[in-house]
């Protein structure tokens, strides 16, 4: 397919009439600067697409049922993982296809052409597998498959209720496994993940310091060793006094000292950092996957993002627990949670830059490194993932880094129009192909779930 852009975003900046030809391989053919009007389709503005690294598409369908406080004492994380788990002891194989799909397709349309789905959810209610212990892992791929994002899966290892060892209870069943059959698991899971297109991804995910034992995690690191490797980390000021009180040292503090965290670690919050452990995370390279809408929604705190960037952090952006699905959202939010914390502005850009572009120039390169995805530039060999913005869809100037600053600060997804993941052209006129019959068959799922909660 040849794609004709007034203006495109390539890795040497923006440059005026290119044409970018998609080959059968789901990859980059050619890039070139020309007037030839010769396209299949022409967009005003086209910018490789963001990779979301961090989601559990199952919370979608709870968004927005926990915003009424509680009837004593102060609402939490906490208290909104109680109701978590109340949702998910309900969900069926059919209904957790059925609410990926509508966030993959939601995703799409929010101009991200990749996802990396941290999976935990692998039980029946009963605590007990299923027949196949990848049940639900093939409902994953089926959802990814049947929407054409480009998917990484992260099997996540889910063994402890704390930090002092305790039995998983309630909700935490459906999660639950031991090493050995987790490693069956992740075996069945390659297995499945056969079916879907060649730009599949698979990654390991120890859930956090609380549900993952030292061990565990350690022979996790060596199972896939060069796959991505996600972790929560840091969220909550409770889990940082867990940690500390039976390790003696804060949780991103007590990973640089016990492994190698590197480039293909991405460490999920990274929320509560002390300077010489925000410090220590940037120089490793490894990614902060930082969720700035959902860690508002859950009042979690804010990251140390200025000092972060500032000796050279690598950060990604993911929508966890999927309360918004948005890429512009996740981005502003993230500036204005610093302007909020700084009491200034512009405060992640470089000084004489533009902070949409910082934002996200950045968000790309962590979330492909994240993803273990070869995405994230518009040049020969990369991968398609590809997104168009339309900005007479917002009210921002609209050109060259204008378009960024455009699109994150004074408009919203409605801005995108197109978007193609690994050469899937899956979304066209700000809808995803498949948009009516998912959305349809989620509506359904949805009411259906609220009668039996
Ligand atoms: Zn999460």
């Amino acid at each position: 397919m040849r794609i004709k852009a007034e203006q495109a975003l390539l890795p040497d900046g923006w440059a005026q009439d290119v044409v970018v030809e998609t080959g059968a391989d789901g990859r980059i053919a050619s890039v070139s600067k020309s007037a030839d009007p010769a396209a299949d389709i022409t967009v005003p503005a086209l910018l490789p697409a963001l990779s979301n690294l961090h989601s559990h598409t199952f919370q979608r369908a709870m968004a927005g049922l926990t915003e009424t406080r509680g009837p004593e004492g102060r609402d939490s994380f906490w208290t909104w993982r109680v109701l978590m788990y109340r949702f998910l002891d309900v969900l069926t194989p059919d209904e957790i296809e059925a609410i990926a799909a509508f966030a993959f397709t939601e995703m799409l349309e929010a101009g991200f052409g990749a996802v990396a789905e941290f999976h935990y959810l692998h039980h029946a209610p009963s605590g007990l597998p299923y027949d196949d212990l990848g049940e639900l892992a093939g409902r994953i791929a089926a959802a990814a498959g049947q929407t054409g994002i480009g998917l990484t899966l992260l099997p996540v290892h889910y063994r402890t209720g704390g930090l002092d060892g305790r039995a998983l209870a309630g909700g935490q069943r459906r999660f639950g496994n031991d090493l050995d059959r987790f490693v069956k698991l992740v075996e069945r899971s390659r297995e499945i993940l056969k079916a879907l297109p060649f730009d599949t991804h698979m990654g390991l995910a120890p859930h956090s310091l609380r549900a993952a034992p030292a061990e565990d995690i350690a022979a996790l690191e060596k199972l896939l060793p060069d796959a991505p490797f996600h972790l929560h980390a840091a969220e909550q000021e409770a889990e940082i006094e867990e940690v500390l009180a039976a390790t003696g040292r804060r949780p991103v503090e007590w990973l640089m000292d016990n492994f190698e965290v590197g480039p293909r670690w991405c460490l999920i919050h990274a929320t509560h950092m002390t300077g010489e452990e925000t410090s220590r995370l940037a120089r490793s390279g490894a990614v902060a996957g930082l969720c700035p809408v959902t860690e508002g929604n859950l009042g979690d705190g804010i990251f140390e993002g200025v000092a972060f960037l500032e000796e050279g952090g690598h950060f990604g952006v993911g929508s966890d627990s999927n309360i918004r699905i948005t890429a512009g959202e996740e981005l502003r939010q993230l500036e204005y949670s610093q302007r909020l914390k700084h009491k200034g502005r512009a405060v992640l850009a470089e000084p004489g830059g533009s902070v949409g572009r910082r934002l996200y120039d950045g968000a790309l390169k962590g979330g492909t490194r994240a993803l273990g995805r070869e995405s994230g530039a518009i040049r020969e060999g990369a991968l398609a993932d590809l997104v168009a913005l339309d900005p007479a869809r917002f009210a921002g100037s609209g050109k060259d880094d204008g378009l960024l600053n455009g699109w994150i600060f004074t408009g919203d997804d409605r801005a995108v129009t197109d978007v193609w993941s690994a050469g899937r052209h899956v979304v066209m006129g700000g809808r995803h192909l498949y948009r009516d019959a998912i959305a349809a068959r989620y509506r359904a799922v949805l009411a259906d779930v609220m009668g039996r909660l």
